[in-house]
């Protein structure tokens, strides 16, 4: 089934100074897709056009089929919840508990079951004893994680993420990651826009990389995270694992490494060691 599709997707904020070029994009039910590339890219106004913030100036985007130009913000937020960046612009209650309810009560949830799963998000997210604090009183990687909370509450079908680990611990990064896991295997589309190749190695399969308001490449993250052309274009740098890996190119190892594992694995057989558990 398709989640998301855009079809040569044209957009600019001001008459023909385009910021997105010819998008053309499927991404299916169930997916967990990362964009990346540099800042200024196009990352977040393409982002913004999969909840109808921004309309297509050509070509068009469908969520599930429906057409965003003819379905409002609030009815397409439904289906896709969007984190934004900077979670302060996304903040308008007095206390987190409210801010977190927020979106449960306009979709008219019953009052007990906003109360249950306002608790649960923010218990699991360490949340909890500020409840009736100003969501402007936190700290930053706490004020992105009510952002996050207050759109996974209402369990959207799409979720999408902009930088979702800035700022966060490693604790809190990896409670992201595994809720993510989590909320992935239960069939939900996870998309996210981020800096952090580590990130994306850890929880995504498939790999956006734009530039200048263009897609550059596109594909499954072993084969995009590991070319060097596509990786020095995006100006990211290859995970320090990748790096090994070329360093030890001379001597046979793989080099579309990219996790700890697939290192010592391919290690242990280029070098015929015997490794014992
Ligand atoms: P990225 O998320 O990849 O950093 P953006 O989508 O934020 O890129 O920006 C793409 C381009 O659009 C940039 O040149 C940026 O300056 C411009 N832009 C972004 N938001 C606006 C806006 N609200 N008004 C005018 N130009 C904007």
């Amino acid at each position: 089934m398709i989640a998301i599709e855009v079809k040569n997707l044209y957009f600019a904020y001001y008459d023909e100074d385009y910021v997105l070029k010819d998008i053309n994009l499927i991404i299916r039910k169930g997916e967990r897709v990362a964009i990346m590339g540099e800042n200024g890219a196009g990352k977040t106004t393409l982002i913004k056009h999969f909840n109808g913030l921004l309309k297509p100036k050509r070509g068009y985007v469908k969520i599930f089929g429906k057409d965003t130009r003819n379905f409002s913000v609030a009815e397409l937020s439904r289906i896709v919840g969007i984190v934004f960046q900077n979670p302060e612009h996304q903040f308008f209650a007095e206390t987190i508990e409210k801010e977190v309810a927020f979106a449960l009560e306009n979709f008219g949830f019953p009052k007990e079951e906003i109360k249950r799963r306002v608790e649960n998000i923010l218990k699991y997210f360490g949340l909890l004893r500020y409840k009736d604090k100003s969501p402007y009183s936190l700290s930053e990687g706490e004020k992105k994680r009510v952002a996050i909370a207050s759109v996974l509450v209402y369990d959207p079908e799409i979720i999408v993420l902009d930088e979702p680990t800035t700022g966060q611990d490693a604790v809190q990064r990896k409670r992201i990651i595994d809720l993510m896991k989590k909320i992935s295997s239960l069939g939900k589309t996870i998309i996210a826009v981020t800096h952090d190749i580590d990130f994306v190695i850890e929880l995504f399969d498939r790999v956006i990389i734009m530039a200048n308001g263009r897609i550059i490449a596109d594909g499954p993250i072993k084969e995009i995270l590991t070319n060097r052309e596509v990786l020095s274009k995006a100006r990211l740098l290859p995970s320090p694992i990748t790096q090994c890996a070329w360093l030890l190119k001379e001597l046979g190892v793989p080099q579309n490494i990219l996790t700890p594992d697939e290192f010592v694995k391919s290690i242990i057989e280029v070098f015929q060691l015997e490794y014992k558990d």
